[in-house]
Parts: structure tokens; sequence; C-alpha cells
């Protein structure tokens, strides 16, 4: 994804905000449908059954109809990717949108026509219904658009990000397998032993948010100092999801350049999250701390890092099953709960090996992987069949 600044008229302005209602409604409509359904009651209202009922709506509200089908019918599938991340754990369950807070869209099936540069500083893009908008060409648009999303934040500015499936890495020939495991204390372990850290804000930027966030909490509601306050809030978070991608980007294109298999926890299992939450007969003890945990994971962008491995590294992604993956010790295979000593510390209680735990996982999610081709011959691959929740379809981009 590469963002730029949108510059769009004041006509065009209206029309896009126009957009971003329509898109707003139907992920409403279809947070609503979802709302009262519970996994293992029934199934939830499916992509197709919401996309007919889209028709109807459109056939009874003349300001919908009057709206771009594409807009509203991507913002139906952005909800569905919205809940195959939940399910997959890697995002929270996607809420309300209200008017003014992330509001945008989405347009699909652009043509290599509708973006281009019409001179030194300034680029152009066509938006249906609304025609040729300029944004600033602050760097080279990538080759290969296929979709891009446009986005107002709450400081009111307008952006564009256009969306290229990334050219795959050449892989290195060397047969090596490299594990991953999503940490908590850090990003993410490597099976080499390597830590990887998703960079934050600087202990400066905190101290500032916080006295911002101070300071927002004071301000008058609707008072023009509010308003000061939540645009240099919305500055800084934005400059951290920036660095966030940034080192989703470098990783992933290291990853894809250094190893031949890329072997990571399968997200879609949820044997983790589903432990926590526990069943409807026995619900879960340790709900907040795993609630914690998902913040982290959500924070470490755990799910962009895996999209874009597979762009990067297709068909050298191997997904594994994580379970007991950090309860195993590498060394002896003994499992226990108990050699968890920590967040940090595994200690093995069969042999007293110890080790970073997040590490100690990454190198049963690599011998899980090598191990597959074996498995496929012989037995059930380690950790054997687990139950899964109900899946949506997971959608193209
Ligand atoms: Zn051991």
């Amino acid at each position: 994804m590469s963002r730029y600044r949108l510059r769009p008229s004041p006509a065009q302005e209206v029309a896009l905000a126009e957009h971003c209602g329509h898109a707003r409604f139907v992920w409403n409509l279809a947070v609503e449908q979802h709302a009262h359904w519970r996994p293992g009651i029934r199934s939830a209202p499916g992509f197709a059954e919401q996309c007919r009922q889209l028709t109807e709506a459109r056939a009874e509200f003349a300001w919908l109809r009057a709206g771009s089908i594409i807009v509203q019918q991507q913002a139906l599938k952005d909800f569905h990717q919205a809940m195959a991340n939940f399910f997959g754990k890697t995002h929270k369950r996607p809420t309300w949108r209200r008017r003014g807070h992330s509001e945008g869209f989405r347009i699909v099936a652009v043509k290599p026509g509708d973006v281009h540069r019409v001179s030194r500083n300034a680029g152009e893009v066509k938006v249906p219904k609304v025609g040729w908008v300029r944004f600033r060409w602050s760097r080279a648009v990538p080759d290969g658009v296929k979709s891009y999303r446009i986005t107002r934040d709450r400081a009111g500015r307008w952006h564009v990000a256009f969306a290229a499936v990334p050219e795959p890495v050449p892989a290195p020939g060397t047969g090596e397998v490299v594990g991953v495991d999503r940490g908590v204390t850090v990003s993410a372990a490597l099976s080499t032993g390597e830590l990887l850290h998703a960079p934050a804000l600087r202990q400066a930027e905190k101290g500032r948010l916080v006295r911002l966030q101070r300071k927002l909490a004071r301000a008058k509601r609707g008072s023009n100092r509010r308003a000061t306050v939540k645009a240099a809030i919305a500055r800084l978070k934005a400059r951290e999801a920036d660095r966030r991608k940034d080192w989703i980007e470098k990783t992933s294109t290291d990853l894809a350049r250094r190893f031949d298999v890329i072997a990571i926890e399968d997200l879609t299992i949820s044997a983790m999250t589903r432990s926590a939450r526990g069943t409807l007969q026995a619900p879960g003890k340790n709900v907040r701390q795993k609630a914690g945990l998902n913040r982290g994971i959500l924070a470490a962008g755990w799910g962009r890092l895996v999209t874009r491995l597979e762009h990067k590294a297709p068909g050298r992604v191997q997904k594994i099953n994580p379970r007991y993956t950090s309860q195993t010790c590498n060394a002896c295979k003994h499992i226990a709960r108990k050699s968890r000593e920590s967040q940090a510390l595994f200690r093995c209680v069969a042999c007293g090996r110890q080790a970073n735990a997040d590490v100690n996982a990454a190198k049963n999610i690599r011998d899980m992987a090598a191990g597959h081709a074996v498995a496929a011959r012989g037995g059930p691959p380690l950790g054997g069949p687990v139950n899964r929740e109900p899946q949506p379809v997971l959608l193209p981009a």
C-alpha cells in the first residue's frame, strides 16, 4: 500500500463524502445482521445473501441507488474480510462505523489508464461517479494497481492508497526452512534465534501522546482547541502505523529472500483463543490475560505480515497447526504446560533445557514444517486434528 494525499475540489469532496456515507451504511447493515449471531447457533448471512439484500435495498432507496455499486459491494466485501480476520484471531470483531471516524471506501477493477501523472507534483485518479481527482505525487505509484482505497481521517484530510500485489521475491534455493512465532514480548521470533521488534512510538512521542490525551480530556466538546488536539493525536498514531507498515514490508522481503520455506502458525486454527474464551459449558478463566494478548497481536500487525509473506513468497509459506508449539521442548520433545515458565522463559520440566520461549516455539514450528513431508507418508502431523470454528469464505482482495 502506498498512500498519497488527495486534493479533491470542494464539489468532489461532497461526492466523496457521499461514497463514504454509502459504504458506512452498508457496513453497518452487515454489522447489525451479525450482531445477534453467536458461534455454533446457526450460520450468519453469507456474502452472497448480503449481496442479494443490497440489491433489494438499492431497489428500495433511491439515494442508495444513486451511489456507486462498486463502493457498496466492496463495503460488504471489506466487512466479510473483517469477519474472516476476526475468526482468524488477528483482529477484533468489526463494529459500527460512525460518521467522521475512519471513513472510506474501496474501488476495485482499476484499469491501467485510471491512474496517471499530470505534472511533477500531481497525479490524477479516476473515481466512479466523481471523476478525475488530483493527488499529490509524492513518490512513484506502483505498477499494476488493482484497487485503491480512499479515506478521510479525523482531521478531515483525504488520502488515496493504491494496492498492488508485490512481485514475488526469488527463493534462495538453499532448502532452508525458518519457523516464525508471533511473540508477545517481541513481535516475531525466528527459529534462528533472532527476535524481531516492530517499531513503536519513541519514548518522547509516547510522552507527547499522553500529554495530548490529557489535554483532550480537558478540552470542551466542539471547541477549536479540541479539534486541534484530536488532529495532533491522529497524526502521531498515523506515524506509528506508517512505521509498522514499513517494518512489515522490510521483514517480509527479508524472510522471503533468506529462506526457501517460511513456516508460520495457522491463525485460522483457533486453539489458542478458544482456550481463553472457553466453551459454553466451561467458560474460560484467563480471559483478561488473553484479551491483552490479542491487543499485542493486533499491535504487531501479524495478519498483515502473513499476507505480505504470501504475496512475496507464493507457495513457500507453510501454515502450521500451533497446538503445543509453545509447550513442547524443542530438544527432547516433552510436552508440558509447566515448561513455559513465563512469557519469556521456557524451562523444560523433563530435560531442564532453558530457552527463550518464543524462539523455542519458532523451532517447533520449523520442525513441523520440515516434518510435513514425512507426515504425509505416514501418521498424522504433530498436534493432530483440531475443531474449527465456522469460517466465512475468505474473499480475494
Ligand atoms: Zn526437554
